[in-house]
């Protein structure tokens, strides 16, 4: 059985070496992620470089997802690396402050604006949350403190506001550079993160596209704001990523796994792509298995309808990069076998169809999941159609067939679609079905008799040009 949900995983010092990559693009591996909040963008071109050799080397199409960084906000750095911060001692954060200044009573802040956006009695959650702070009182730029929860606390550890109301806008000066790396390296995703509204998206895409730069973009959903507008934000991004490690410290990690399926099931209902981000398989980053709560942490993702499950810390610094893709990938196909097949559209039956490839594509999972077909084959340029078959739950995999390299390492986020490289020989339209037949015979995709729909458009390789269905039995070449 092939696998449906995709695995995204992040580049870093554990996954770099060219052995190591071939492992885990072999283990399933579908896009790999470039986190520009670390690294010089030096290093981020050759680990776009290795991860690109090791694909062809593998043989697959691996897509590549660009993070930006954001206005994370982070504390400066301390005069001895770190401190430790006991419960119900004074701590003060200031902006002004020398930038390895920082001592046992307080320290930097890289957000000039912070002592704007608080107010005596907020909460301020350091290092993903291990450490609170509570606001005495605000003088000029210096945020005065009672430690709630104590801990140490090292140089640029992250602060968010617990409620959130942050004004930071969320493309920063860093990111306006990294987005013309992306563009550069050609990335297949950019992400961006803390986005407020739907007009950060459109802003990144802008930027983007201005840059030369031609992917899809991710919204990560990690501000309590993000999820007021999520409306806005799911119409202007091609991607949505629950990215659960900054908004379950914003929003308190109580609420997070309701907000979760909120977020997949909008996100699936508008037919775009959704990927279920952080710690979920964070044990690994020193152990050789899963805990039992992780593995139940990525089923249930799976069975929520997510299109992708991310690593983070456990490919990029973690023991066993390798194990935790193959771990990962087990767990999906698990899953899917308990998944309650759905056979019709998230969408209501009152809605219309916007375009006429979109009703192909519907009427093409219709057919498939009450006929007994083995394969849909979407003859696709832009990777338009086989998206919205992938909205449709079925156990049937659909295979994106396509001349494009952009749209085939597009389609490697989509569930349950393959790409597949095909060249339309427009000489001769007749002969395109068999041909596509040997190649799918060859990779044992299929047998001679099974039952295949097709969708396509007059076979003359136009965008947007899909209009056709047709259903053949599988044929061997003379
Ligand atoms: P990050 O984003 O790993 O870049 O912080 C994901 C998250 O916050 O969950
Ligand atoms: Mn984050």
């Amino acid at each position: 059985m092939l696998r449906r949900t995709k695995i995204v995983a992040t580049l870093g010092p554990a996954s770099e070496r060219p052995k190591t990559l071939r492992k885990m693009i072999d283990s399933g591996l579908d896009v790999a992620r470039l986190n520009f909040s670390h690294g010089s963008a030096d290093e981020h071109r050759e680990r776009a470089r290795r991860l690109r050799t090791a694909a062809r080397d593998c043989g697959r199409d691996v897509g590549l997802l660009g993070d930006l960084q954001g206005p994370k906000i982070r504390v400066m750095r301390f005069k001895k690396g770190s401190t430790t911060l006991k419960s119900g001692a004074s701590f003060f954060l200031d902006s002004t402050l020398g930038l390895t200044d920082g001592t046992k009573k307080g320290v930097g802040v890289a957000l000039e604006t912070l002592h704007e956006d608080v107010s005596a009695g907020d909460t301020l959650l350091l290092n993903d949350g291990l450490i609170s702070l509570q606001v005495d009182r605000v003088e000029g730029t210096r945020i005065h403190t009672t430690v709630v929860d104590g801990g140490i606390l090292s140089d640029h550890k992250g602060i968010n506001l617990k409620g959130g109301g942050l004004s930071a806008p969320a493309l920063t000066d860093v990111d306006r550079e990294n987005i013309k790396l992306a563009a550069e390296l050609k990335i297949d995703f950019l992400a961006v993160s803390f986005v407020r509204t739907g007009e950060d998206i459109m802003e990144a895409r802008r930027l983007f596209e201005a840059a030369g730069g031609n992917g899809q973009i991710v919204a990560k959903i990690e501000r309590t704001e993000a999820v007021a507008n999520i409306d806005s934000i799911i119409d202007a991004a091609d991607v949505i990523m629950v990215a659960r490690g900054d908004l379950g410290v914003e929003m308190g990690y109580a609420g997070l796994t309701g907000i979760q399926k909120k977020l997949i099931r909008k996100t699936r209902k508008a037919h775009k792509i959704v990927i279920t981000a952080t710690q979920m398989m964070e044990s690994m980053i020193d152990n050789p298995i899963p805990t039992r709560a992780e593995v139940s942490d990525v089923a249930n993702a799976v069975i929520d309808g997510t299109d992708a499950v991310m690593l983070s810390g456990e490919t990029a610094v973690g023991n066993h990069p390798n194990k935790a893709i193959i771990a990962m990938a087990e767990v999906c196909v698990g899953a899917e076998k308990f998944n309650i097949p759905y056979t019709s559209t998230a969408r209501r039956g009152k809605d219309e169809f916007g375009r006429v490839d979109e009703a192909i594509a519907m009427a093409a999972m219709y057919t498939a999941n009450h006929l007994s077909v083995k394969a849909i084959i979407a003859l696709t340029e832009s990777g338009s159609t086989p998206r919205w078959m992938s909205r449709v739950r079925s156990d049937i995999p659909i295979y994106a067939l396509t001349p494009h390299e952009a749209t085939s390492r597009r389609v490697t986020m989509y569930r349950g679609v393959y790409p597949v490289k095909f060249e339309i020989d427009t000489s001769n339209p007749r002969s395109v079905y068999q041909a596509i037949f040997t190649k799918l015979l060859e990779s044992g995709h299929v047998k001679a008799g099974d039952l295949a729909i097709f969708t396509k458009g007059d076979l003359d390789g136009v965008t947007g040009s899909t209009n056709a269905m047709k259903i053949l039995p599988v044929t061997k070449a003379e």
